[in-house]
């Protein structure tokens, strides 16, 4: 059975950052996902502070090479008040990026091939189990079954939770929202280097350009009321927002990209373990209004990256260290997002209704520190 020191499950942002960083210290790393590397995946506006990380995670120098379109603002019509637009130029951490993530996926997967990473594609974890040696076995369900072996595992597997649900690890989830969500063509550049952002009576919608020709158009509501059924109804109810009716005036949904998918926040009530750790939105998942969940699973995997080589030099200490971050950062947050929606009135509809009475309900416990990551519209 192949051994290896780590293995990482899922090959999102927060598992491929994870496992380069660990293999360049010279562990011996394996990834599996249930996935292709080539599927296009949604997510795109990375904040400022998102740069910093990737310099400490040795990335940097490639995400800049890659010419990422620059996210300077952000056109937002949030509730009946009036449209603004939020300038990130003059921020205090500057402007980000709206990414491509084709190319940004591929050069997390060319640090991996760098560094030696084995990536078992079209391998869902199936089943786990710990031998009397204390080593984990993974088995996986793919083309053909296989074993693998780990001394410590890292879940990496998104809201899927695929190690730690299988461990009985409890989850605190907030709400029940869920993202529809397809890529689109247009040659538009109305909107050049902007994301948009407009609430409407059963959610909020968001677009941004990503390309010359290509942009993320997503509806995000709660899974129970009634969303847009497929990607000629997402497109026309977009276009029925004043926002981004202009924005979308040539645009043709790339129908094979057209998704739903979670979106809702929550965390894990222990995200490390036994020789086990998880990281990305399978320690904590963020609301997309934040354009915080690559931020986090970028950050996730430079400090888990560095805990775990600490708890394999017998210094264990900094693994509990890492989960205080992660709850600590997961109420600032929370503090955060109840106050972007508090914002939004002249909505009566479960959706704002849902929210309001959230925030009625005072659930958000205040943190102690904030570092203001988590301003979520800024105004
Ligand atoms: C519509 C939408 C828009 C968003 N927009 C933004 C944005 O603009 N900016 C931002 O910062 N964040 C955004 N986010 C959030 C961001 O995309 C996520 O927080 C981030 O991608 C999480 O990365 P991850 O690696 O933790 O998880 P994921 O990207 O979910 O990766 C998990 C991986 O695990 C694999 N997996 C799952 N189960 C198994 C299993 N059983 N076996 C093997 N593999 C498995 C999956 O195939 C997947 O590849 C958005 C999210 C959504 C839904």
């Amino acid at each position: 059975m192949p051994s290896y020191d780590v293995i990482v499950v899922g090959a999102g942002v927060a598992g491929m950052a994870a496992a380069s960083a660990l293999a360049r210290q010279g562990l011996h790393i394996a990834v599996i996902d249930k996935g292709l590397p080539d599927v296009l995946k949604t997510g795109e506006c990375l904040m400022a502070d998102a740069l910093k990380i990737m310099a400490r995670l040795g990335l940097s120098e490639d995400f800049l090479a890659a010419e990422h379109r620059s996210l300077q603002a952000y056109d937002v019509t949030w509730g009946q008040v009036p449209g603004y637009q939020r300038h990130l130029l003059g921020s205090a951490s500057g402007t980000g990026w709206i990414v491509n993530r084709r190319h940004f996926d591929a050069m997390l997967l060319e640090h991996c091939r760098r560094h030696k990473v084995a990536v078992f594609w079209q391998n869902s974890l199936q089943k786990i189990e710990k031998n009397a040696a204390g080593y984990w076995q993974l088995q996986l369900k793919g083309q053909q079954p296989i074993c693998l072996s780990a001394r410590f595992v890292l879940d990496a597997s998104g809201r899927a939770r695929a190690f730690v649900r299988q461990l009985g690890i409890a989850s605190r989830r907030l709400d029940k929202m869920v993202a529809t969500s397809c890529h689109i063509h247009s040659v538009s550049e109305l909107s050049a280097s902007v994301a948009s952002i407009a609430s409407d009576h059963q959610g909020w919608w968001y677009y941004a350009k990503y390309s010359a020709t290509r942009g993320s158009l997503c509806y995000f509501s709660d899974g129970d009321l009634p969303l847009p059924d497929g990607p000629k109804s997402l497109v026309a109810r977009a276009s029925e927002q004043s926002l981004l009716a202009p924005l979308l005036a040539d645009a043709r949904p790339m129908t094979a990209t057209f998704k739903r998918c979670a979106a809702y926040s929550s965390v894990l009530k222990s995200c490390v373990g036994d020789n086990w750790l998880a990281l990305g939105d399978a320690a904590a998942s963020f609301d997309p209004l934040s354009s915080y969940g690559m931020t986090s699973a970028l950050s996730g995997a430079f400090y888990a990256s560095q805990a775990l080589v600490r708890h394999f030099n017998n210094q264990p200490k900094y693994l509990q260290t890492y989960q205080q971050l992660i709850q600590q950062n997961f109420l600032t947050y929370l503090e955060t997002r109840l106050q972007e929606y508090e914002k939004v009135s002249g909505y009566d509809s479960p959706f704002w209704q849902r929210r309001r009475q959230e925030a009625a309900a005072g659930v958000v416990p205040r943190a102690e520190e904030s570092d203001g990551r988590h301003s979520l519209l800024g105004h």
